[in-house]
């Protein structure tokens, strides 16, 4: 059975960046029917029994029945992808990296600030709905992805650890933002906790 993340903080501590409604709908409705659909629907396939959402991601080309790999696709996708989400953002969030992550980020972009620009300029750039990712590889390095639909780096034989994720659906930001995609990604940075980046980071090279 898998379950939410469950959240250090209230619906409404992000606010201003992200507004309570914005927040009570995309977890207690999307991110809780994501989480709901994989649940039932890995119930329907005995060979998903008692595998983690990452092996079941990765060997999706396993699952026979076609309809039924595009429902754990999508909604194993939603389900990993909020629970990356929501548990590196912060009201009192750690506003930059620190140790091997912020010397890679230099090492692979030159600054924070020039990767929170490739973050933005990717998500702003995904038509439609989707993500955009910081990835981890074995080797240490970085890069920026953006993925369409709940698609997940993890999906790929060889697409790395996501170690931060941000949702660019319109139901991330719209209620606040409406169609201002762009000011949704600038502002995101405000409740982006670092610290939590930096634990994933050391999670998915050790
Ligand atoms: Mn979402």
């Amino acid at each position: 059975m898998f379950t939410q993340v469950k959240l250090s903080y209230d619906f409404n501590a992000l606010e201003p960046t992200i507004d309570e409604l914005t927040m009570v709908t995309h977890y207690t409705k999307h991110h809780a029917g994501y989480t709901n659909n994989l649940n039932a629907a890995v119930e329907k396939d005995v060979s998903l029994k008692d595998k983690t959402i990452g092996e079941i991601l990765k060997n999706l080309d396993a699952i026979q029945d076609v309809k039924l790999r595009t429902t754990i696709r999508n909604n194993g996708g939603g389900f990993v992808n909020h629970n990356l989400y929501f548990s590196t953002l912060s009201p009192t969030a750690v506003k930059e990296p620190s140790g091997a992550l912020a010397d890679r980020v230099r090492k692979d972009f030159g600054s924070l600030d020039a990767l929170k620009a490739e973050l933005q300029t990717q998500g702003a750039g995904r038509f439609g709905s989707g993500w955009a990712f910081l990835v981890a590889f074995k080797d240490g390095s970085l890069k920026v992805v953006t993925t369409p639909n709940q698609d997940s780096p993890c999906m790929e034989k060889d697409g790395g650890v996501p170690i931060l994720g941000i949702d660019v659906w319109e139901h991330a930001y719209y209620l606040k933002y409406k169609n201002l995609r762009a000011e949704y990604l600038k502002e995101f940075w405000n409740v982006l906790d670092w610290s939590k980046v930096d634990e994933n980071y050391q999670k998915a090279v050790s």
